[in-house]
């Protein structure tokens, strides 16, 4: 089983996540966005972080990656798609108001379907570029657990205004990918509370078959 743990860090309030198999203590750091000794402090004793995933190169995932990996070792993945954004680092802090950030060194390059090991839990990862190109989340089958990234909000879905976004992507890859995941799986997304994808699919406004109309205007 997978023990999941957040804190919600920087100017756009991101959530960091630490997941840890139960038996093994092996965890995964998923979106260390920055106030890296919070993100940190959310590993319990016994507990190893052996992976950090940024779901995507925006600077509120990433702050803290350069750190997490200096304290942990352990690799720093990023989808290829995003590697602009990780290049304009510098650039996004200044524009969004983070101090000065440095940018981890990539050791992974995840692709659509790669599995992964944490412990015992089997995860995959899923591509899904409209947020931006190089967005990914990661679900765990047994678990019935995504983690969403900012694709998939509770009642909502990511901005695609910035550059590289694309609205149709992003509908295409909700539809397409994340809604046949299962109606049961519930997600913890980059922003805000968890969800559940039988809800989204249904009422979410903006990618839902049945929009609540109202509701968010
Ligand atoms: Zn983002
Ligand atoms: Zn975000």
């Amino acid at each position: 089983m997978l023990v999941v743990r957040n804190a919600v860090v920087g100017p756009f309030a991101a959530n960091a996540y630490v997941a840890a198999c139960d038996r093994t203590g092996e965890a995964l750091l998923v979106d260390p966005g920055g106030e890296t000794a919070r993100v940190l402090a959310l590993v319990e004793p016994g507990w190893r972080v052996v992976r950090i995933v940024c779901t995507h190169g925006h600077i509120d995932h990433v702050a803290g990656a350069a750190e997490a990996k200096e304290a942990t070792g352990a690799p720093v993945s990023l989808h290829a798609g995003d590697a602009g954004w990780l290049e304009a680092l510098p650039r996004q802090a200044e524009m969004f108001g983070f101090e000065p950030v440095v940018a981890p060194a990539v050791d992974h390059h995840p692709g659509d379907g790669e599995s992964f090991r944490v412990g015992a839990s089997e995860g995959r990862v899923i591509h899904t570029p409209g947020h931006s190109p190089g967005s990914i989340c990661l679900f765990f089958p047994q678990e019935r657990l995504l983690f969403s990234g900012d694709t998939l909000f509770a009642g909502s879905v990511g901005r695609t205004d910035l550059p590289g976004g694309d609205f149709d992507a992003l509908h295409a890859s909700i539809t397409g990918k994340l809604f046949p995941l299962g109606d049961d799986v519930r997600f913890l997304p980059g922003h805000g509370p968890a969800g559940v994808v039988g809800e989204e699919r249904l009422s979410n406004p903006f990618v839902g078959e049945k929009p609540r109309r109202g509701r968010f205007l």
